[in-house]
């Protein structure tokens, strides 16, 4: 079980109850500066994506391009599914960057740094936001993103996808000390 702190003047009263407020149970292995959580971030390619309807859950992986200045991923997708349909309903996401280090062997223990997210999920309607998004999307995934921006951000193709904007609302990085790389 993580901890937590049971409010008193650090609680969030969420509706009628109170919302724990988790910190992480291995503080040795809190990574809460800002820069290294970026550093992550700049590096990998993929977020995995938890939402929730009722009491069903769901779980997506996606490619993204992250804004620092407005503090979110930008996330693309096709213009119906499942995930679509869950944050129609409840745009509320939780999200996870994982930059995987390897097992490390004899240890029984994974070297890690990863970063997790609550956020909401904005649909983007503006077609020049969308395009923007799109073009930093390419420029995090690409080595060579140039042509590939040119094909894709052609006006058909910018009005065929759904661009998300998940807004980060709060944010906490971890990092195992099982690699001699990130002691
Ligand atoms: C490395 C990686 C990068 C990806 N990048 C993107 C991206 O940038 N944008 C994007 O939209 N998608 C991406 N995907 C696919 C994504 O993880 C989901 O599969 C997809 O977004 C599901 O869309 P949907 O909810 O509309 O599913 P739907 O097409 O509506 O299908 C829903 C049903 O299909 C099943 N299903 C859905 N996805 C998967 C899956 N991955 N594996 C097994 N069963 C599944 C579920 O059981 C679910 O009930 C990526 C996947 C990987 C592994």
């Amino acid at each position: 079980m993580g901890a937590w702190c049971d409010g008193g003047e650090g609680g969030i009263l969420w509706g009628m109850e109170q919302k724990r407020v988790y910190h992480l149970r291995r503080m040795d292995r809190d990574m809460a500066d800002r820069g290294e959580q970026l550093a992550v971030i700049r590096g990998q390619k993929i977020v995995n994506v938890a939402m929730c309807r009722g009491n069903q859950p769901y779980l997506v992986t996606l490619d993204y391009a992250f804004c620092e200045g407005e503090n979110c991923f930008y996330v693309h997708c096709a213009r119906e599914g499942k995930k679509l349909d869950f944050l129609r309903e409840n745009p509320r996401v939780w999200g996870q960057v994982m930059e995987d280090g390897g097992y490390v062997v004899g240890k029984c223990s994974h070297a890690y740094r990863s970063v997790a997210f609550e956020g909401r999920a904005e649909f983007v309607d503006d077609m020049e936001q969308r395009r923007t998004a799109l073009g930093m999307m390419v420029e995090q995934m690409e080595p060579d993103p140039e042509p590939l921006k040119r094909r894709l951000l052609e006006q058909a193709t910018v009005e065929n996808v759904v661009v998300l904007r998940l807004r980060v609302e709060s944010m906490t990085g971890k990092k195992s000390r099982g690699s001699s790389v990130w002691q």
